[in-house]
């Protein structure tokens, strides 16, 4: 299996590290030609650098996705370069944790913007290319990302807890709404990744978790081994499927990449 995503053009948002990185890799081994973007410019080039050593038609698009006019010029970049889009990953995304008590205005709204809005304003921008005459017959792909706190909760993450359950109704939103123009909107929830966010945090660390919380998590994986969690492969392998062929049929559904944690 090679080329299950042939010649499909990609915009992969976060992808300059963690799990949108793996994405971006594993869509090149498959065929495809991707957009990397992030809003830092630096893991943004360097992971393009890497996936064009290995043989992938590669554009770096670093910007907000949170910002219209910034996404919108990504868009059009993307096309000027490559003629179209046929996938649309919503990868970008963070965590704030504090508890209900401390949780003031600005951290909810932080959270909500970058994953929910985010998604929104990426979802928009892609449209005007996936509703094309000309392309009526052709699946197109969306995916968005939730997380298993969005349909479990969790202690300390009401504000992401509030975005990952949004995204999970925006998606069946959307699925709804553009399905007479065979654009296939789907959700991934992961479960615990081994990225950025769930390494093991130090103290003057904004990402992370205490070690006990990430020995309670991975715990819970039945599939895990050697107490690790999932990899960001683990999920690429589920997008993939959403934005191939296979799964031309499956519009609206969210899948728990977990390893068997939320069952
Ligand atoms: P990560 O390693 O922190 O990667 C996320 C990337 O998105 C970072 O490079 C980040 O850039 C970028 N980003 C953040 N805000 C952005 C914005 N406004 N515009 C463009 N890019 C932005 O995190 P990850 O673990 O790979 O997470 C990827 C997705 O999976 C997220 O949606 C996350 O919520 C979801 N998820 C992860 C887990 C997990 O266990 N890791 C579990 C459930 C869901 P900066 O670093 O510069 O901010």
């Amino acid at each position: 299996m090679k080329e299950l995503l042939k010649d499909k053009v990609a915009i992969i948002t976060g992808s300059g590290r963690g799990i949108g990185k793996g994405i971006a890799t594993f869509f090149v081994e498959q065929g495809a030609k991707v957009v990397i973007n992030d809003i830092d410019p630096a893991p943004c080039n360097e992971t393009a650098e890497e996936l064009r050593a290995m043989g992938g038609d590669v554009l770096a698009s670093p910007c907000d996705v949170t910002n219209k006019e910034q996404v919108e010029k990504m868009v059009a970049d993307t096309i000027a370069k490559f003629g179209k889009i046929d996938i649309l990953v919503n990868n970008a995304g963070t965590s704030r944790d504090a508890l209900i008590h401390k949780m003031d205005d600005k951290l909810l709204r932080f959270i909500i913007d970058v994953n929910l809005k985010g998604t929104h304003v990426c979802t928009q921008a892609v449209m005007p290319e996936f509703i094309k005459e000309e392309r009526k017959d052709e699946f197109k792909k969306i995916i968005n990302f939730a997380s298993t706190t969005g349909v479990s909760g969790n202690i300390g993450q009401a504000n992401y807890a509030i975005a990952k359950g949004g995204i999970i109704g925006y998606t069946k939103a959307v699925a709804r709404e553009f399905a007479r123009y065979r654009v296939c909107v789907n959700a991934v929830a992961p479960g615990f990744i081994e990225t950025r966010m769930t390494q093991e945090k130090k103290p003057g660390m904004k990402l992370g978790l205490p070690p006990a919380i990430r020995s309670i998590a991975i715990n819970a994986i039945p599939f895990s081994r050697n107490k690790i969690g999932g990899r960001p492969i683990d999920i690429a392998r589920i997008v993939a499927f959403y934005s191939s062929d296979l799964s031309n049929w499956v519009t609206g559904q969210l899948i728990l990449g977990d390893g068997g944690a939320f069952i």
